[in-house]
């Protein structure tokens, strides 16, 4: 079978594979539509995870079942599912901790595109099926249903890491698809001012649309200082990072207030450290808690997820501004995510 793979660092292309096989709990799935990722772009051309050769790319993908193991009891051949791009192992003791994304050791939930070949293909395999697949309902749009797989489930953790509570003063900096979601996911949690940290017109009036009360541009100034001018002093309640550098870091660790919560979700993806400022986090003494955490994934994580665009709490139609049509546009629809067009927020392939 044909798929789009990384050659090497900062190199891609097209290359012959094996068709994946079922084992007895697993399924092979034929992509209807897939999403490049940002997180793609660090693996390429960043060597985010280390050199990697030919490995297929890609990890938000929806399809149709193609074959199903011995084992699996709840989808069939024909069915169409939403793939997270988080597949844990579930029989492992990191799933007993509360964590399955590091099932297996950490990161290790994240397989697509990082332990093994990704969803660019003709064919892709999934581990788990009964765990890790979920129906599609027939009315929904193949854009929406694979924003579901990432930038949704992502956005929506970093709002949960951040424990938000009703009346929370929060600030998103990076308002990519995956900001945007936290912007979203704040609002449902409760959330009471929304700080959005962004420059691109677009992403500003998705923003907007998703719940942001107040927007700060980065490019005009350093947003530590915009924001505790916004704040009267004060600073803010959470901070979900979602975009950004090293720095952002320290402007997160800045505006949080004693007792507050800095959630990243963003892929930091160069450099060997990250930088906490010291008198900003009270000399090691503020409550002020950092957290990272890797998107969930699993089926109850995407049912409970699609029964939030079911009954529209959350409208996914905004997040995709690009749609290629073919198989053979997964090049160009994963080069349009390193450019990043002024009007891009996410591009889809339907296939
Ligand atoms: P994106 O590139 O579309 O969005 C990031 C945005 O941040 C961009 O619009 C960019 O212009 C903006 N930005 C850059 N520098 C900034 C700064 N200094 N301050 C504020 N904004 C700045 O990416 P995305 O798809 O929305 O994903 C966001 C991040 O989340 C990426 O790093 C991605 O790899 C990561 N990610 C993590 C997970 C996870 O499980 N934790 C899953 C998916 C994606
Ligand atoms: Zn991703």
């Amino acid at each position: 079978m044909k798929g789009f793979a990384m050659l090497s660092i900062n190199k891609v292309g097209w290359i012959e594979k094996e068709k994946p096989v079922a084992g007895p709990y697993d399924a092979i799935v034929r992509p209807l539509a897939v999403s490049p990722c940002t997180s793609d772009i660090h693996t390429v051309f960043e060597g985010a995870l280390g050199d990697r050769h030919d490995m297929l790319l890609g990890h938000e993908a929806v399809g149709v079942i193609d074959e199903v193991g011995s084992e699996v009891k709840d989808f069939k051949v024909g069915d169409r599912v939403i793939v997270p791009a988080i597949t844990p192992d579930w029989r492992s003791l990191e799933v007993q901790a509360g964590f399955p994304q590091h099932s297996g050791g950490m990161l290790a939930g994240w397989k697509f595109s990082n332990f093994k070949d990704g969803v660019f293909a003709e064919y892709f395999h999934v581990n788990d099926a009964d765990m890790n697949l979920a129906l599609m309902p027939d009315d929904m749009s193949l854009e929406s249903a694979v924003m579901i797989t990432d930038m949704m489930t992502t956005g929506f953790h970093g709002a949960e890491l951040a424990n938000i509570q009703m009346g929370s003063s929060v600030v998103v900096i990076g308002i990519g698809a995956v900001g945007l979601m936290a912007i979203a996911g704040a609002k449902l949690r409760g959330a009471g001012r929304i700080i959005a940290v962004g420059s691109r017109p677009i992403c500003i009036e998705a923003a907007n649309f998703y719940g942001a009360t107040d927007i700060v541009n980065y490019k005009t100034g350093d947003i530590a200082k915009q924001i505790m001018a916004l704040t009267k002093g004060k600073g803010v309640d959470r901070v979900i990072i979602a975009g950004g550098t090293p720095e952002t870091l320290i402007q997160a660790v800045t505006i949080v207030k004693p007792g507050g919560v800095v959630s990243n979700v963003n892929y930091h993806g160069k450099g060997d450290f990250l930088p906490i400022p010291r008198l900003e986090w009270g000399c090691g003494m503020a409550h002020k808690t950092i957290v990272g955490g890797l998107c969930p994934g699993g089926r109850l994580r995407m049912e409970m997820l699609i029964d939030l665009v079911k009954y529209n709490r959350v409208d996914l139609s905004r997040l995709v501004t690009h749609v290629y049509h073919g198989f053979d546009k997964m090049e160009e629809a994963l080069l349009t995510m390193k450019v990043k067009s002024k009007d891009l927020i996410k591009p889809v392939v339907i296939i």
